[in-house]
């Protein structure tokens, strides 16, 4: 009787066994239903064995092989193994985020009813609708994007992801004729691939590192693509992308988050046409995420385009792999399976011998290193690949300012004031939404305070409430001090909500748009402020670090940075490198075609090597200073970090588990003799999050192996403690510390 060693995604690290009923096709990778104690659980079949250690009549039957679904293939079993080893996750957990979500196997068969199909643009569409979008410039630029691309297809994804009023219009559209569905499975009019384009022709920096690429294939040859905002990595990507498509290889590209992005996905299409191209991220409904997983694992689809779960695609042709942005810290995922979308991206390419693209404008030091000591393939953009454009002036002003207009110092507001008598945009950025960060009595001194977590509460003045952005205690604004009874309360500091605010008091006449997760919380909200944006509907664009992910407004000339020093005084060690990166991402939306650009940060520190790098445009500059920073700690790049964070209801039940769990730790590196240092537990920089206690242990180590060997049995000794009411996980490479 032969036996399966099942994978569930329990927490537990070892496999199940069940008997495989006569006439069962199961083989590694399957995936089946099976009983585990009262639950059903989809589980992946790891290995057949001839027989189990487990006794014949305790073992249980596999209930059913789903059938719908293919079985993983052994790349993503060997996978799933590596990323269980490395990040010492549970392969059942591993497998279950390979797994398309099988809920939807019923969705189906009802979602199919209504028929989304992409569209394209007909001849008498071409005709009726040239110089009839005067008014409407969302369409306009849809349409004007057929124009240059005859043929472009705009995808179920796109057509998804447009605002509602432009979703209504092209299905008027559809009805008169303009438009027509494109089967996604029929080949396009272009079949061939010759008509595909990729938009304006590669500028030489373009066109060497789209050669380099494309020599690389059929090689693992991993590439750091470095080029500054609007220099034009995306053309490479898509040119390398075309290239590999037309030999017959599926794309992987690899995005921080698609929903700030629908643009990306558009020129994804319109680049390739005649190909098919499927999404997949956390965002879609089960149905339609399957039917992708589905059409990639059957090789159906040319290129994916995902975040950071499509790491685990299945993809029998893949012959490129792209990360933009990939210094992006939502790569790595925080709860759950531990893993760096980026890092295993690395892995599978070269598992599979083929090459990666990371691209950025502010690498990720781990991967600036691996550039400049030559193991990965250094690529440079340095010039902006629209020609006329400029990069922008920076001008460092003072936090304190006696003229200030609610935080925002005078010379800001003058300039905000110039690009409105000028018709042109501004944007004001800070890193915080709501109101004011907190709320005091200007009597007692008295301030609101999560009772849940040591944390002030965020005033959120115009749903009247005190929130906490941390674990989503809501209460209402008190009229006056709990202590004192104080009318007098003072909401302390700005966020998005106080600055749109004093704006509108300051420019009665201008059009202020905010965006940050309260204004975007609705389906579709942030695409409309974009396209608001874009047709010049709005003159100042208040947000947090939302907007300074990859869009291009053509009219914005200015970029006003508030609160950037918060970071300078954190204790997160890589708190300024984010910063860093979200300065020069942020500064890279001034002034993108025509229309020169100015910067103005309010610093305290005008001298501080960051604000020299960013005056200068230069950011290895400042990437150095770091790098040096790093390396006399003793961090990342220069040493492997793991951390065990671990949180109860008391305190002492918290501390006492962790002072265990550092002491077996060291007890590990000194039985295995390998160059571990495992520090003494500390509180974490939140101590108290959601009514619970939270501290951490940090391991360090310089070799990675070293690392490698002490984590297995340091788990086996963490997990064998005493601590029944405390919640711990491994975090290997973690991002920062609790
Ligand atoms: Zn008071
Ligand atoms: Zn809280």
């Amino acid at each position: 009787m032969a036996v399966a060693r099942v994978a569930l995604p329990v927490a537990a690290p070892s496999l199940f066994d069940y008997w495989i009923p006569e006439g069962l096709a199961v083989e590694p990778g399957t995936l089946v239903r099976v009983r585990l104690a009262t639950r059903r659980l989809v589980g992946v079949v790891a290995e057949v064995a001839p027989t189990s250690e487990v006794a014949r009549e305790r073992l249980q039957p596999i209930v059913e092989v789903i059938g719908n679904v293919p079985a993983l293939p052994a790349d993503l079993l060997a996978l799933a193994d590596f990323v269980s080893t490395y990040y010492q996750e549970p392969l059942g957990l591993v497998l279950g985020q390979m797994v398309p979500p099988l809920a939807a196997t019923r969705a189906i068969s009802s979602s199919a009813r209504r028929v989304a199909t992409a569209l394209r643009l007909t001849a008498s569409g071409h005709d009726a609708l040239a110089g009839s979008l005067g008014r409407a410039p969302r369409l306009r630029a849809l349409y004007e994007e057929w124009q240059r691309a005859p043929g472009s297809v705009l995808t179920i994804e796109a057509q998804a992801a447009l605002p509602p009023h432009v979703k209504h219009a092209v299905r008027q559209w559809q009805t008169a004729g303009w438009a027509e569905s494109v089967p996604r499975d029929a080949p396009g009019p272009s079949a061939d691939g010759r008509d595909e384009r990729v938009g304006a022709p590669l500028n030489p920096d373009q066109q060497h590192a789209f050669a380099a690429i494309g020599k690389a294939r059929g090689t693992f040859a991993p590439f750091l693509l470095q080029g500054v905002t609007g220099s034009g990595k995306t053309e490479v990507y898509l040119a390398a992308a075309c290239e590999c498509i037309a030999a017959g290889g599926q794309v992987l590209i690899l995005v921080p988050e698609i929903s700030l992005t629908p643009q990306f996905e558009q020129r994804i299409a319109n680049a390739l046409p005649s190909r098919k191209t499927v999404t997949l991220h956390s965002g879609l409904p089960a149905g339609e995420r399957l039917r992708h997983w589905r059409s990639a694992a059957n090789g159906e689809a040319d290129l994916v385009l995902g975040t950071r779960l499509a790491v685990f695609a299945p993809l029998p042709r893949l012959a490129l792999v792209v990360v933009d942005e990939e210094h992006d810290p939502s790569f790595k995922q925080q709860d759950g399976v531990r893993y760096h979308g980026r890092d295993v991206a690395v892995w599978r390419a070269r598992q599979r011998g083929v090459p990666i693209v990371l691209g950025s404008a502010t690498p990720a030091l781990e991967t600036l290193v691996h550039a400049q000591r030559g193991r990965y393939g250094w690529l440079k953009l340095p010039l902006r690949a629209v020609a006329p454009s400029r990069l922008p002036q920076l001008v460092f002003i003072p936090n304190r300012d006696p003229d200030a207009l609610e935080g925002i110092g005078a010379p800001m507001v003058a300039a905000i004031d110039a690009r409105l008598r000028r018709g042109e945009q501004s944007l004001v950025f800070i890193n915080r939404r709501g109101f004011a960060p907190s709320l005091l009595c200007s009597s007692c001194g008295w301030q609101a305070g999560c009772p849940r977590c040591s944390a002030r509460l965020v005033v959120h003045r115009d749903a009247g409430q005190l929130r906490c952005h941390h674990c989503g205690h809501v209460e209402r604004l008190p009229r006056g001090c709990p202590d004192c009874g104080n009318v007098d309360l003072l909401p302390l500091g700005h966020g998005t909500q106080r600055l749109e605010r004093a704006l509108a008091g300051r420019f009665p006449g201008a059009r202020i748009a905010r965006v940050d997760r309260d204004s975007t919380r609705r389906r579709g909200a942030f695409a409309e402020v974009s396209d608001r944006v874009h047709s010049g509907d709005v003159d100042i664009l208040v947000g947090t670090q939302m907007l300074a992910k990859g869009h291009d407004f053509p009219r914005l000339t200015l970029v006003g940075v508030l609160g950037a020093d918060n970071a300078l005084y954190s204790a997160d060690f890589r708190a300024t490198e984010r910063l860093a990166a979200l300065l020069f991402q942020v500064s890279g939306r001034a002034g993108r075609r025509d229309l020169p650009g100015e910067v103005i940060v309010q610093t305290d520190f005008p001298a501080h090597p960051l604000a020299r790098a960013l005056a200068a445009h230069d950011y290895e500059s400042y990437a150095e200073v770091l790098l040096a920073e790093r390396r006399a700690a003793t961090l990342p790049p220069f040493a492997h970090l793991a951390l065990v964070v671990a949180e109860a209801l008391r305190r002492d039940a918290v501390d006492a588990f962790l002072a265990a769990a550092s002491d077996a730790g060291r007890a590990v590196a000194h039985d295995e003799s390998v160059a571990v240092e495992v520090f003494p537990p500390v509180p974490a920089s939140m101590p108290r999050r959601a009514g619970l206690e939270r501290g951490q242990v940090l391991a360090q180590a310089v070799e990675r192996g070293a690392m490698q060997r002490f984590l297995p049995r340091w788990r086996d000794a963490i997990a064998a403690l005493p601590g029944r009411r405390v919640r711990w996980a491994l975090d290997v490479d973690p991002l920062g510390f609790a």
